[in-house]
Parts: structure tokens; sequence; C-alpha cells
């Protein structure tokens, strides 16, 4: 407990200083493990310190887009775990402790034990930002944070399509009513542009996204195309974010959108 305590000092105040910013969606499949990792990136890009919270604890998906699948943290003592580093990032999720074929069957107040043991018991040092997955929709784990980090951001990540849309602002409602503000809507899979014509496809349609902004007296942070190199690069663990592409830009003026 000593060397602990004096290997890490600040154990209880970590997060004082740092933005902490939960990114969520209403529903799963929109891209918000994919949206949170490249924006991780882009802000370390721009100089911030930057850690990472897999808060999807069952569905984690951050370490396979990140590269680090099965790596292990290295744990000091009892209790105390260093996070992973990688392109820039201190980086912590389940998927360092299971393996992805093993469904995990956990209940309610054991995720958040986990969670709490992320936000606890991680050497996470000095953080400009800390990044936080959630899970999809407005279950435990999302309310667990915004119930004990009461400086949490919150970023929704939508597809325009209408029921996507509609169920985010579920999770905006339960922000508002918990305190947390909302940072803004990022938009994924917003179009997708044909390399052949170059004309724009509104494959999940236009405009609900707006809508649910003007709803939630929000902002559009940025909308993000349907891109083939997104997934692939999320398949092989350097998201698209780390390179020199149009849509590695867009990430950029959303990281400084949100550092202003
Ligand atoms: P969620 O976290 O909302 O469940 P994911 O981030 O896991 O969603 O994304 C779901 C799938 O869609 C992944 O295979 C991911 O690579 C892909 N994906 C996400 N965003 C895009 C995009 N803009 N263009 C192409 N594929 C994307």
């Amino acid at each position: 407990e000593e060397l602990t305590r004096k290997l890490h000092p600040q154990k209880e105040f970590q997060f004082q200083s740092a933005r902490v910013i939960a990114v969520g969606s209403g529903k799963g499949g929109v891209g918000k493990s994919t949206v949170t990792v490249n924006l991780a990136i882009a802000l370390a890009k721009q100089g911030y310190k930057v850690g990472l919270i897999d808060a999807d604890i069952v569905g984690f998906s951050v370490s396979r887009m990140m590269g680090i699948s099965g790596k292990r943290p290295m744990v000091i003592g009892e209790d105390t775990i260093l996070p992973l580093e990688v392109h820039g990032i201190k980086v912590i999720s389940m998927g360092s402790f299971a393996d992805e074929d093993t469904p995990i069957i956990w209940r309610g107040p054991l995720l958040a034990g986990a969670l709490e043991q992320f936000l606890n018991d991680v050497l996470w040092g000095d953080l400009d930002f800390l990044l936080l997955d959630l899970p999809p929709g407005t279950g435990d784990i999302p309310l667990t944070v915004m119930q004990k980090i009461p400086h949490a951001e919150l970023i929704l990540v939508t597809t325009p399509q209408a029921a996507a849309s509609h169920v985010a602002g579920r999770l905006a409602f339960m922000a508002q009513k918990t305190q947390i503000k909302l940072l803004g809507i990022i938009e994924n899979m917003a179009y997708f542009e044909c390399p052949n014509c170059g004309e724009k496809h509104y494959i999940f349609g236009k405009g609900a996204t707006e809508e649910l902004a003007e709803e939630l007296k929000t902002r559009i942070l940025g909308s993000i195309p349907l891109d083939v190199k997104v997934r692939e690069r999320s398949d092989e663990g350097r998201p698209i974010a780390l390179d020199d592409e149009p849509v590695a830009y867009i990430y950029q003026d959303i990281a400084k959108r949100i550092a202003e």
C-alpha cells in the first residue's frame, strides 16, 4: 500500500485538471468506437496528452482498433495498472484482460467496478484529455460516468439515419438530467463520395442530425464520410487519423473545435 501510494500520489484526484470527454451513442454500430479512437489520435497529434478508456466493458473494441489486442499492461503491486501507450495515447481496455472470443457475462455492479478500476487504479499521470468510449445506449455505465465525474462532457455520435439520431437524443436527455455538458454531435457515415464520379451519396439519409442538433440546442462538431479506408485502418489497428487522408483532416478540425 505504501509503495502504491508513493508511485501513485494523486490516486484520488487523477482527473481534476483533465477534460473528461465521454463519447456515446443511442445504438451500436454507428461508429462510436471508431470516432473515439480517431478523435483521441487527432487530439494527441495536436500535442495534447490523451488517455483513452474503453468503457464498453462487454463490447470492447478499442484495443483491436488501436492494434493492442491481448497486450497486457504492467501491474505494479496489488492494484496499480500502467496503461499501454500506443499511437501517442495511453489506453486501457478490457481487450487487454479478456480475449475477444470468450463472452463476458457480468452484472451491472461488476461492470461499474471494472470502470472504477480503470478510472482509479490506472496510473494515468498528467492528462489534458481523458476520452471514454461508452457502451451504446443509456445503461449503467453511461449513468455511472455521468454521476461520478461531474465535470465530464458528452459527445454524441450518430449516423444521419432518423432512427439512430432519435435514440441518441435519449442519452442527451440523461446528460441533461445529471447536469453533464453536451459538447456536440459527431455525424458519422454522413455520406459516401463516389470515387469514380465524385458525387456524394447520402446512404443513411440527410437532415436528421441537423434536426437533432437543433432540438438539443447543440452543434455538429463534424461530419465523417463513409469511407472504406476508415474501416480498413481500424481493422489493421492503425486508425485513419494517423494518416495524411481527407478524413484525418476532418478529425483535426473536430479536435480543434473541442480544444477551443
Ligand atoms: P460502434 O462503436 O458504434 O458500435 P464501431 O466503431 O465498432 O461502432 O463501427 C462499426 C463498424 O463500422 C466497424 O467495422 C467500423 O470499422 C465501421 N465504420 C465506422 N465508421 C466508419 C466510416 N466512417 N466509414 C466506414 N466504416 C466505418
